[in-house]
C-alpha cells in the first residue's frame, strides 16, 4: 500500500528526528549556553564537524535549535535550514554570504531590509541593485552586470506586491544568478518559492511561522550545499540569543 506522505500539520508536529532520552513526546527545551564531554577527543568531533552533535548554543549546535531547524526542513520541503534570532539576523547572513558580487531587489520590500540593502550593506562594498515593480523586465539587463544575487518578497510587506518567482529564477539562472525570495507574509502553508524555482527561501518567523506575536526568529532554508557555506559565518556572528532561541521554540515547535 502506497503510504500517504505527512501534510504540514504532521510535518510541523513530527517533522524531527530529534527526541528527548527520556520519551517525552514534547521535546524540551535545552535552556543551557554549552554542552559537556566525555573527553577531550569528543569534544573535537562535535567541534570540527566530523559528528553532528550539541556543543554550544550560539553556534546552533542545541538539540532545540537543532528540532526547530529539522521541522522547518521537513514543512518547507528544503535540504536544510539555518535557524536565526531575527529575521534581519536571517537576511544579513545571507546577503553577505551571497551578495558579494551584487544584489539586484525586485520591488518593494521590507523598511528594514531596504535600509540594510540601501545603508549597512552599501558601507561595506555590497551593492544593490533596485527595480521597481513595474521594471521585472529590465531584469535580464540588469544581470547583465554581474550581480549574482536576485532578492524580492512576494507578496510583499507592506504594498502586497506580488512576483512571479518562476520567471525570475529562469531569467537570473540564465546568467548564473542565484534567487532568493522573502516568504514571510505568504509563509511555507501558502507558497513554497523553492519548489517553484527559487535557490534560497528566507523568514522573518516573527510574523505567520510564529503566529502568535510572542516568538522573535528567522531562517534561511536552501540545498545543502548553499547552507552549509553560511553556517561559517553564521557561528561567529551571533545568529541565536540564548533567550530568543527558547521562545522561538516554544512558539514554532510546540504547537
Ligand atoms: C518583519 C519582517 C522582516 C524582519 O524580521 P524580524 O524578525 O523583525 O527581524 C523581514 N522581512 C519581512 C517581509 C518582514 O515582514
Amino acid at each position: 500500500m502506497k503510504q500517504k506522505s505527512a501534510g504540514q500539520s504532521t510535518q510541523a508536529i513530527h517533522g524531527t528526528s530529534i527526541t528527548d532520552a527520556h520519551g517525552a513526546p514534547h521535546l524540551p527545551v535545552y535552556n543551557t549556553t554549552t554542552f559537556a564531554f566525555e573527553n577531550t577527543a569528543a569534544l573535537l568531533d562535535v567541534a570540527d564537524g566530523r559528528r553532528k552533535g550539541a556543543l554550544y548554543t550560539r553556534y546552533g549546535l542545541n538539540p532545540t535549535i537543532f528540532a526547530l531547524e529539522e521541522t522547518m526542513t521537513s514543512i518547507e520541503g528544503a535540504g536544510s535550514a539555518l535557524a536565526f534570532c531575527s529575521g534581519m539576523a536571517a537576511e544579513t547572513a545571507l546577503f553577505a554570504q551571497y551578495g558579494r558580487e551584487g544584489i539586484v531587489c525586485v520591488g518593494d520590500a521590507y523598511g528594514g531590509t531596504m535600509e540594510l540593502l540601501t545603508t549597512q550593506l552599501s558601507q561595506l562594498g555590497i551593492t544593490t541593485t533596485f527595480l521597481l515593480g513595474d521594471e521585472v523586465d529590465r531584469l535580464d539587463e540588469v544581470l547583465r552586470g554581474g550581480p549574482k544575487l536576485v532578492f524580492f518578497e512576494t507578496p510583499t510587506n507592506p504594498a502586497l506586491g506580488i512576483y512571479d518567482v518562476a520567471a525570475i529564477a529562469e531569467t537570473a539562472h540564465r546568467h548564473g544568478a542565484l534567487v532568493a525570495v522573502d516568504n514571510t507574509f505568504a509563509s511555507p502553508v501558502n507558497q513554497r518559492p523553492l519548489a517553484l524555482g527559487a535557490d534560497l527561501v528566507s523568514y522573518s518567523a516573527t510574523k505567520y511561522l510564529g503566529g502568535h506575536s510572542d516568538v522573535t526568529a528567522g531562517f534561511v532554508l536552501g540545498a545543502d550545499e548553499l547552507i552549509e557555506p553560511l553556517k561559517r559565518g553564521a557561528r561567529v556572528s551571533g545568529r541565536v540569543s540564548h533567550r530568543s532561541r527558547q521562545r522561538c521554540c516554544r512558539g514554532a515547535c510546540a504547537h
